[in-house]
């Protein structure tokens, strides 16, 4: 049997582990994808501290992947060995209601790669063939990888806040997740773009990539800010990546009349709201995004072919696999600021 490598979290609270593993073979409609790039979330975090709760161990963490097909199952005749593929990382039943009407985060038969089955930190993994989408040969696997979430979650947050034309939003938090949401108001149209966080290596960042004006709350008062920027109106849209309660209160502080706010950010806390003011007053929203949809895979991958969505600047560093528990660690501790963090294989 041909063997391969995959970093498992084996334990709760522990570093991952390099195990060896048999390649496992494609059953009917699935492909076996040869791993490239796999990036490593904030999320993978989390399911090593046990904050969020994958649902077997071990497991193989990582569900932001590209890489290449190396073998068809029977009946998946979409792709042929070499293409180049990302992976939509919800395995769904692609049947029930959800699952046709573009809900498909919210298939009742819904399983994350790298959270309830085998992800992306090995060097191969079978899925179906429709979660796998082709992409040229000038996105490099590396950025393809992020193109499925670090990019695809604010993607259909966005979505969710239906930005018009001209509208002013606010992005809270520029970490792998910001930095795209960022770049993605402003190709929805929005007007200004303000991007806001603790670090001012971040909001540089943000600036290189079209934030029109930055916030560091440790420096700024951010309800001045933000009424100077849009001249007392306050944003159209909100998005919050960070996951504070404090900071989901800001969000919602900030947006003006009709205003709407998306969360993102992974939030357990409860939080304090008041229907009148907060709400009914100025006619706001809040909104939840969870994960995406396999129907916003084509247009990114269209947008950040063309070059309209630049992935330059958010790879931070690669690392192999043999690595990935320095990588975890970066990330936790965010030595030196990474956007993300990517394990490659050769
Ligand atoms: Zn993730
Ligand atoms: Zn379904």
């Amino acid at each position: 049997m041909k063997t391969m490598h995959a970093a498992r979290l084996v334990e709760i609270g522990e570093p991952l582990e390099i195990a060896e593993l048999g390649i496992p073979q494609p059953s009917t409609g699935e492909i076996l994808v040869r791993v490239r790039a796999a990036g490593i979330c904030s999320s993978d975090i989390h399911y090593q501290d046990g904050r969020s709760k994958v649902t077997r161990l071990p497991i193989t963490l990582g569900h932001e992947i590209a890489g290449e097909v190396a073998a068809c199952g029977e009946g998946a005749t979409l792709f042929n060995p070499g293409d180049r593929v990302c992976l939509f990382y919800l395995i769904t039943c692609g049947k029930c209601m959800m699952c046709c009407t573009g809900r498909d985060n919210y298939c009742k038969e819904a399983k994350m790669l790298g959270k309830n089955i085998d992800g992306g930190f090995a060097e191969y993994l079978v899925v179906p063939e429709r979660n796998a989408f082709t992409f040229p040969d000038s996105i490099p696997f590396s950025r393809a990888a992020l193109m499925t979430d670090a990019v695809a979650t604010p993607f259909h947050a966005l979505k969710r806040a239906h930005i018009q034309t001209g509208d002013d939003v606010l992005v809270i938090g520029i970490g792998g997740l910001g930095i795209h949401a960022v770049q993605i108001a402003r190709i929805m149209g929005a007007g200004k773009v303000i991007a806001m966080d603790l670090s001012p290596e971040k909001l540089s960042l943000a600036k290189k990539v079209g934030a029109t004006a930055v916030i560091n709350p440790l420096e700024d008062n951010v309800e001045k800010r933000i009424e100077e920027i849009t001249e007392g109106r306050g944003v159209d849209v909100a998005i919050e990546l960070i996951g504070l309660s404090r900071t989901i209160r800001q969000a919602v502080d900030s947006t003006g009349p009709g205003g709407r706010t998306v969360v993102v950010g992974i939030c357990p806390e409860e939080m304090g709201l008041n229907p009148y003011h907060d709400l009914l007053l100025k006619e706001r929203t809040i909104l939840g995004s969870a994960d995406q949809s396999r129907a916003d895979f084509p247009t990114i991958i269209e947008l950040v072919a063309q070059g309209r969505l630049d992935l330059s600047h958010s790879v931070s560093l690669e690392l192999p696999l043999a690595e990935i528990n320095r990588g975890l660690d970066i990330l936790r501790q965010k030595e030196d600021n990474p956007v993300r963090i990517v394990i490659t294989f050769p």
